[in-house]
């Protein structure tokens, strides 16, 4: 304390005026030492003030130990804040209010004001009262505590403990503090509805209708006799039925009988004359302003007086205060186990789906960012070690990236929806993360934008994907076109030397014909042969080859006029072979007139040169399916097993010999190449000795360029 000569005058000052004061003063220091009373202190305590300055309060009173009066001074104490609270002092039997301030010392001033008759209940007329009390102690042998003991209880109900025990505990203590025969605790449940195996559930007129059917009354804890709970007779009664239904629904809060014999308010006074009772007490079970929650009601075999009613009314207000303080802390428990089960579901299945979520409020920059988990991951940051803010977040994004992100974060705050953005994240190890960014703002009702939300998603895998079938393709296309070069290059120049090679066989033959003998001659026709061979082999193969390397020259062409080229082209053949080609109706399609040409006439020749006994017949039809043209051209020609259906279309693959029927092998690889260019497909239908039908699609308009 302060030690100059003023500031003790005014310590002393102090002093008797405290002293002078009715209510009790106690300073202590931050050990708890008593360090001055006042007068009135001193009184209440019965002690020298002398004998305790500078003792410790708990050593001095080691009750106190433990005790909800310690807890209150030492919260004062350790947290600087004035604490007010009422307690009962068991050795004193008296109640008071306390108030604990922190002074500027360290310690606490202590306030101690007697409030035992502020807490005392209406009081019971003297004769009354005296006769409870002669009860009490009959009952007991001890002197009567009840009120203490109401008052206990009450603590004790306001404290944390599961909400049956409570009830129990509550119709006990009824049952035994004042000596009732039956006590019991019927709460509401609301949206129990009667239909629901009520046994009145049935009931339409008369007084056991229900008169709220979406509330039902439930006995949910009894004490002394009858404390049988179940059984549907007993457990439920209808809202609005019986004196138990009425009291809840009623809007008096309370009911008290003591002749229930032959109060008229009563309606079985045989029951009660049988059961020898007297009194029957009912309390609504509500806090100021709600609705009721149940009842608390109880059945003696002796008047119930006036202060014991009023006991009773002060447990039941404490008991409707600990329904709704259990019925708040069991929501309260429910919405955050089911806020902790949803938390968990959503950031399992971000995580499951690479899927993280965010949301930034506005302003950008000042307001809170949150992540989920998974976006921390995504961003290869830890929530321990990074708080996400606009700034920090930018750092995260590849510097490559970072102008277009600015954009787009500029673009939702305008409100312009635009469209998902792809960005890199630079992550730790040096890797790169592909995401994928989707946002929008969000409004309050004044439309004024709040803030930002939306999802990040993981595309690496993708990212990655596409990039090897991006390159895979390269590849391919490349090596497509070296093979056509090649294709190409090494048959147009075969082409020279070749008809070098034929020539002169050719010039040999005419030459000395009848100067060689028969053996020479044959020779020279199998070099002229086997030359013409390769001069058709060579021009199939140029043919193949410019398939792909001719620039495409697509447009509308008419069909039958690309029929018309291809039969005059096959004149020869058709005339050979005396082949009937005819054709339903042919459309016009988006293509390359000369391909086109070529498709049809490698199909027909084929179709004329695989001809049986009879006279080739083919015939060429077109008919729309979805979107594209199917084209079917048909033989009566020897046919194909199914077996070679797919190989056929494979470059150099033939189902015959030379001699049996002559060809390269490259027409209906020509075929599939020129069909597959404009996007179609390409197949036969077919049975040896049958006919084959070569059926081809090109799609309606300029879909699939
Ligand atoms: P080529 O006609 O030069 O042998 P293609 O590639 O045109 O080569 O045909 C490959 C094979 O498909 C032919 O050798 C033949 O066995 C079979 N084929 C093609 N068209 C028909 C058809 N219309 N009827 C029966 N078989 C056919």
């Amino acid at each position: 304390m302060n030690s100059t000569p003023f500031a003790g005058a005014v310590q002393d000052a102090a002093a008797h005026v405290l002293d002078a004061v009715p209510e009790a003063y106690a300073c202590f220091d931050s050990q708890f030492r008593y360090m001055f009373l006042n007068r009135a202190r001193e009184q209440l305590l019965g002690e020298d003030r002398t004998n305790l300055l500078g003792q410790v309060l708990w050593e001095v009173y080691p009750a106190l130990v433990g005790t909800r009066f310690q807890e209150n001074c030492r919260r004062a104490m350790a947290q600087r804040v004035p604490v007010m609270f009422e307690d009962y002092d068991e050795a004193l039997q008296r109640w008071f209010a306390f108030t604990a301030t922190p002074d500027s010392e360290g310690g606490i001033v202590l306030r101690t004001v007697d409030i035992t008759g502020r807490q005392q209940p209406e009081v019971a007329p003297a004769g009354a009262a005296a006769s409870f009390d002669q009860r009490a102690e009959e009952r007991t042998g001890k002197p009567p505590t009840r009120q203490r003991s109401v008052s206990r209880l009450q603590h004790s109900l306001l404290d944390a403990a599961p909400l049956e025990n409570k009830r129990q505990t509550v119709a006990d203590a009824i049952v035994r503090l004042f000596d009732a025969d039956f006590c019991r605790i019927w709460l509401i449940r609301p949206g129990d509805l009667c239909e629901r195996g009520c046994i009145y559930a049935g009931v339409r007129d008369g007084p056991h209708v229900c008169r709220r059917r979406d509330r039902c009354l439930h006995l949910l804890a009894s004490a002394g006799r009858y404390t049988r709970i179940d059984g549907p007779g007993h457990r439920r009664v209808p809202f609005g039925c019986y004196k138990i239904g009425r009291l809840a629904s009623e809007e008096e809060a309370k009911f008290l009988s003591n002749d229930v014999q032959h109060d008229p308010r009563i309606h079985d006074h045989a029951w009660a004359r049988e059961l020898g009772l007297v009194s029957f007490a009912g309390y609504q079970l509500r806090t100021p302003g709600e609705e009721t929650l149940g009842v608390l009601v109880l059945f003696a075999k002796h008047p119930i007086l006036a202060d014991e009613d009023a006991l009773l009314d002060g447990l039941g207000s404490t008991v409707a205060l600990m329904v709704k303080r259990a019925a708040a802390e069991e929501s309260l428990a429910r919405r955050t186990e089911e806020l902790a089960r949803s938390n968990y579901s959503l950031s399992e299945s971000q995580r499951i789906a690479h899927v993280g979520s965010w949301s930034m409020e506005v302003p950008i920059g000042i307001g809170v960012c949150a992540w989920t988990p998974e976006t921390y991951r995504l961003f290869g940051v830890s929530p321990d070690t990074f708080v996400p803010s606009a700034e920090l977040f930018q750092r995260l994004i590849h510097p490559d990236d970072r102008a277009s992100m600015q954009a787009w974060i500029g673009a939702c705050l305008a409100g312009e929806e635009p469209p998902d953005l792809e960005f890199r994240v630079g992550l730790p190890d040096g890797g790169v993360r592909y995401i994928l960014g989707r946002g929008h703002l969000v409004r309050d009702a004044g439309n004024q934008p709040i803030r930002m939300v939306g999802i990040a998603q993981d595309i690496t895998e993708r990212k990655r994907a596409e990039e090897k079938l991006r390159l895979a393709l390269a590849d391919l296309g490349r090596s497509n076109k070296d093979l056509e070069q090649f294709a190409y290059v090494a048959s147009h120049d075969l082409q020279e030397p070749l008809r070098m090679v034929s020539s002169y066989t050719q010039l040999l033959a005419r030459r000395y014909q009848g100067q060689l003998d028969a053996s020479a001659n044959k020779f020279i026709a199998y070099a002229v042969d086997g030359a013409n061979r390769m001069q058709r082999l060579i021009e199939d193969l140029l043919a193949y080859s410019r398939v792909g390397t001719r620039a495409k020259g697509f447009e509308l062409i008419d069909c039958t006029a690309v029929l018309d080229r291809a039969l005059a082209n096959l004149k020869a053949a058709i005339d050979a072979s005396g082949a009937v080609v005819t054709h339903g109706p042919l459309p016009a399609v988006v293509h390359d007139n000369l391909l086109l040409v070529q498709l049809f006439q490698n199909l027909i020749g084929n179709a004329i040169k695989f001809h049986v006994e009879a006279p080739p017949r083919v015939h060429v039809s077109a008919e729309q399916k979805g979107g594209e043209w199917v084209f079917a051209v048909r033989d009566n020609g020897i046919g194909i097993d199914p077996q070679y259906a797919q190989r056929i279309f494979t470059i150099f693959q033939r189902l015959h010999t030379n001699e049996e029927y002559s060809g390269t092998g490259i027409g209906l690889a020509i075929c599939k190449k020129i069909v597959e260019r404009r996007g179609g497909r390409v197949w036969v239908e077919s049975q040896p000795g049958s006919g084959s039908t070569f059926y081809f699609t090109v799609p309606i308009g300029g879909a699939g360029l």
